[in-house]
């Protein structure tokens, strides 16, 4: 049985993350989404919260589950049997700090190895940070997160329009 991590502070998950859960499942038989607790950003969300927020995006997918992490990324791994990391590109810009990560975790444990899906095109410009900055001053992010979190994430500014 192949297990994958798709790790990441999905704060909020977007629909570009959700377009590489969708397609990383198609490559591994069980699919683990990776929520990072200690990240050194300060976040929007608690761990908690952000794993409910995937939970709610995600119902219906058949192989995955989804945990909050803390610690480095390759001990989880191997805690959970998986050898396979999935991580997702966007633009040259995030070539050089995936790369050197990639590098980094297999040198740590040789067992696991880094798969990159390509983002579609659609989601290219897409991350959480921007979803955050539109959502503060109110601007429409429906075309950004899958529907359900969309009050949440405005309530998260004390906006209630919708
Ligand atoms: P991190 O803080 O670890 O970068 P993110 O939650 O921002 O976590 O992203 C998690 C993973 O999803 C990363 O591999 C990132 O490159 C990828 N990702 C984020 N947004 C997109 C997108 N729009 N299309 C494809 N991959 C994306």
């Amino acid at each position: 049985m192949r297990i994958g991590i798709y790790p990441g502070s999905f704060d909020p998950v977007t629909l570009g993350h959700l377009d590489i859960i969708t397609r990383a499942t198609k490559l591994v038989d069980h699919l683990i989404i990776g929520v990072l607790k200690n990240s050194s950003k300060k976040s929007l969300f608690t761990a908690d919260e952000r794993v409910e927020l995937l939970e709610r995006v995600t119902n219906g997918l058949p192989n995955i589950s989804i945990e909050a992490y803390d610690g480095l990324l390759v001990d989880f791994a191997k805690d959970r049997g998986a050898s396979v990391i999935v991580r997702g590109l966007r633009a040259v810009t995030d070539f050089e700090y995936e790369l050197q990560l990639a590098q980094t975790n297999h040198k740590l444990n040789p067992y696991v190895d880094t798969v990159f899906l390509t983002t579609s095109v659609d989601y290219a410009y897409l991350s959480s940070s921007i979803v955050r900055e539109i959502a503060s001053y109110g601007g429409n992010i429906g075309q950004f997160v899958p529907a359900s979190i969309i009050s949440t994430i405005y309530a998260k500014y004390n906006i209630y329009k919708f």
